[in-house]
């Protein structure tokens, strides 16, 4: 399994005592949820760590109930040690996927066991869709039988670092201090990304050891994607990273919603596609095949076009930052298999030979649990510094 978000791991001895203790802490709580360690010996030859300083940590983790003590290992000759492990039921997750049609929340322990789940289905925006967002964390939070690790969010638009969420026009949010107006709301901790971000998250985790570079690109009412490079998130300079959603890709082509003609989400967003069978986004069909069932050829026809386009601007991404792998994300079962393929024969077609013959393209198989998934993975990492365990 890929490693991603805590990165390389290294033990602090130099800085203040305080901050030193808490990298630590997550080095030794990352350890043992992705497995790496089991044992008090295995972490401190992983971290290198004194014992004593090991055994300290881990006693404050089983005080806090994060970390139980699992029984008895195998020995290597000696005493048989202690297994550790996490304790997935010790703090609970607040996920949060804003989607522009329905607004889905899930209550979920550490290991993403869902608990309870709400959803808005009303078109909100701007302050009204915040207070809802309130609103639904503390009914969710308000059924947690454990202490709450923190907020999740993964919504559309450009999200930055702090939680702000520079621009996302169909949700009426500009300039929007997102995570900070819902922590004052709600007193929990809360973590905002942008949906593609969240999503390329879930699938880095899943690419094999040795694959450090993923473009997810989301396909839905938008088109957007989340980059990881050398085993890193990727947000660029002005959190913009993968936005190619409004790249001008038919000169003098349809109006877009940003003013300009002819954007790839003019294209290749689910709304053309839809259309094209008669169906929109508030009303989708429920797979592929409902779909080819009632628009058949203009259906196919808005299929080509849109995987026409996305194959060309997957082609330049991967030119120009050289992610080995490339998941389409689209939340309509069998539509993202459909335009994979197409893609594929495109950036083929498109890339020097070299570059194109070891890249994945493929689609997302459980696209619809990809944000929240994400979401849950933005807690873990931010509040605790470990993966799923
Ligand atoms: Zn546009």
């Amino acid at each position: 399994m890929a490693d991603l978000l805590v990165g390389p791991l290294r033990s602090v001895r130099t800085a203040s005592g305080q901050q030193a203790r808490e990298v630590n802490r997550r080095s030794v709580l990352h350890a043992v949820a992705s497995g790496t360690a089991v044992t008090r010996a295995d972490l401190a030859r992983l971290t290198g760590l004194t014992r004593p300083t090991i055994s300290s940590l881990i006693d404050q983790l089983v005080d806090d109930g994060l970390v139980v003590e699992a029984g008895p290992g195998e020995s290597a000759g000696g005493k048989r040690p202690t297994l550790l492990a996490i304790d997935a039921g010790a703090r609970q997750v607040v996920a949060i996927d804003v989607g522009t049609d329905v607004v889905v929340g899930l209550l979920s322990d550490l290991a993403g066991r869902p608990l309870a789940s709400g959803t808005l289905h009303e078109p909100m925006h701007g302050d009204e869709l915040v207070a809802a967002l309130a609103d639904l964390i503390e009914d969710l939070a308000a059924q947690a039988s454990a202490p709450i690790a923190g907020v999740g969010i993964g919504t559309p638009g450009l999200v930055h670092a702090d939680g702000t969420v520079v621009e996302a026009a169909n949700l009426g949010w500009h300039d929007r201090p997102l995570g900070a107006q819902l922590q004052a709301r709600t007193g929990l901790s809360v973590w905002v990304a942008n949906d593609a971000d969240a999503a390329a998250l879930v699938e880095f985790g899943r690419l094999p050891e040795g694959r450090d570079g993923l473009a997810l690109v989301r396909i839905g009412a938008g088109v957007g994607a989340g980059l990881v490079l050398g085993g890193r998130p990727y947000a660029g300079s002005r959190a913009a990273a993968g936005e190619v959603g409004h790249l001008v890709v038919v000169p003098d082509g349809a109006p877009c919603s940003c003013g300009n003609n002819g954007c790839l989400e003019t294209v290749a967003s689910l709304r053309p596609i839809l259309a094209a069978g008669g169906f929109d986004l508030a009303h989708p069909p429920t797979d592929l095949a409902a779909l080819l069932a009632a628009g058949g050829a203009p259906v196919r026809a808005a299929l080509d076009l849109a995987a026409d386009h996305l194959g060309s601007v997957v082609a330049h991404m991967i030119a120009i930052v050289d992610v080995s792998d490339v998941v389409l994300s689209v939340e309509i079962p069998g539509v993202g298999e459909a335009l994979a393929e197409r893609v594929r024969q495109v950036v083929g077609d498109c890339l020097l030979p070299r570059l194109a013959h070891d890249v994945d393209v493929r689609a997302a198989v459980d696209a619809e649990d990809l944000v929240l998934d994400g979401a849950h993975a933005l807690v873990l990492a931010g509040e605790l510094g470990m993966v799923r365990p």
